[in-house]
């Protein structure tokens, strides 16, 4: 079928490449390498040491987001490809979560090294999201077209948890690899348990009750006002309608799982404008664009 580009992972491609040499062109200032006190104890989670990967070199940047993906592939493909060994696809994560019917946790690179998995990417502030980030991907051939099982969920729940408390990563900073890279990417997929996770504390999600009550109310749908929303929040828009079109489907991939159209409507502003208000009060909104 009509598959584009930006419906796979590929974990990133050759823009990791360019992504890594911008990010070292940076000139943001090196916390301490303390590689050991970076990484989570994993309390009660089986951590399984898997291939050593290729795609990651030393983190410069504090951690501050934790970045999901699908795979698009099977769990041997995928932990081929993670090692890195290709020159021209230089990529790795740091852990894989497998879809058998009891999935595993596997480690390929270290937290206190920056894998190759986000790519080309923007977020709030922040660029190059490989330097700031966890990655995590998850074997799954399209997010957007297969349901992730109960028993992923529950794993990547538990691998979630570990590393946002480690971290103290904020819960605007848990997205998707399609949040972060605005129509190029479209993982993990809207099939991803997005709410479930956030019901348990793992990242944003409005409240329900403020979305059900302004959704009653006429809001103003003009494309500026989204795409300043947007931007608000933490998306990276290209200029013009097309990007704006992106950067809808991309929220909506997250946010509106039921409706991923592009479309400016009601629901799809109502949602956005109560994440805004539940997460950019003064206090989140400094902490939030801190790098
Ligand atoms: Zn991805």
């Amino acid at each position: 079928m009509n598959a584009p580009i930006r419906s796979y992972c590929r974990f990133g491609l050759i823009w990791t490449v360019i992504s890594a040499g911008f990010v070292g062109c940076t000139t943001t200032t090196q916390p301490e390498n303390k590689p050991a006190e970076l990484e989570p104890k994993f309390t009660g989670l089986v951590i399984e040491q898997g291939p050593t990967s290729l795609g990651a070199e030393p983190r410069n940047h504090p951690i501050t987001c934790l970045i999901l993906h699908h795979t698009a592939g099977s769990l041997p493909s995928s932990l081929e490809i993670l090692q890195g060994k290709d020159p021209k696809h230089k990529v790795g994560v740091h852990y894989v979560v497998t879809d058998e019917p009891k999935p595993r946790v596997i480690r390929m690179v270290p937290e206190h090294m920056a894998a190759y998995h986000a790519g080309k990417s923007a977020w709030g502030k922040l660029n190059g999201l490989n330097q700031h980030s966890i990655g995590i991907e998850i074997i799954n051939y399209d997010g957007n077209v297969y349901p992730y099982s109960e028993a992923q969920a529950d794993i990547i729940f538990a691998l979630c948890q570990e590393i946002i408390r480690h971290h103290d990563i904020k819960p605007w900073n848990v997205i998707g690899h399609s949040d972060v890279s605005v129509g190029r990417k479209v993982d993990p997929g809207s099939k991803f348990p997005w709410a479930k996770l956030a019901s348990l504390g793992i990242g944003a999600w409005p409240l329900p009750n403020e979305v059900a009550d302004n959704l009653k109310s006429k809001r103003n749908l003009s494309p500026s006002h989204l795409r300043g929303l947007l931007s608000a929040y933490g998306y990276f828009l290209e200029p013009g309608e097309a990007g704006l079109k992106l950067g809808v489907e991309a929220f909506q991939r997250h946010f509106r799982p039921a409706k991923v159209d592009g479309l400016i409507d009601t629901e799809t502003v109502v949602i956005l404008e109560a994440l805004l208000r539940r997460y950019q009060s003064k206090a989140y909104r400094e902490a939030r664009f801190t790098p």
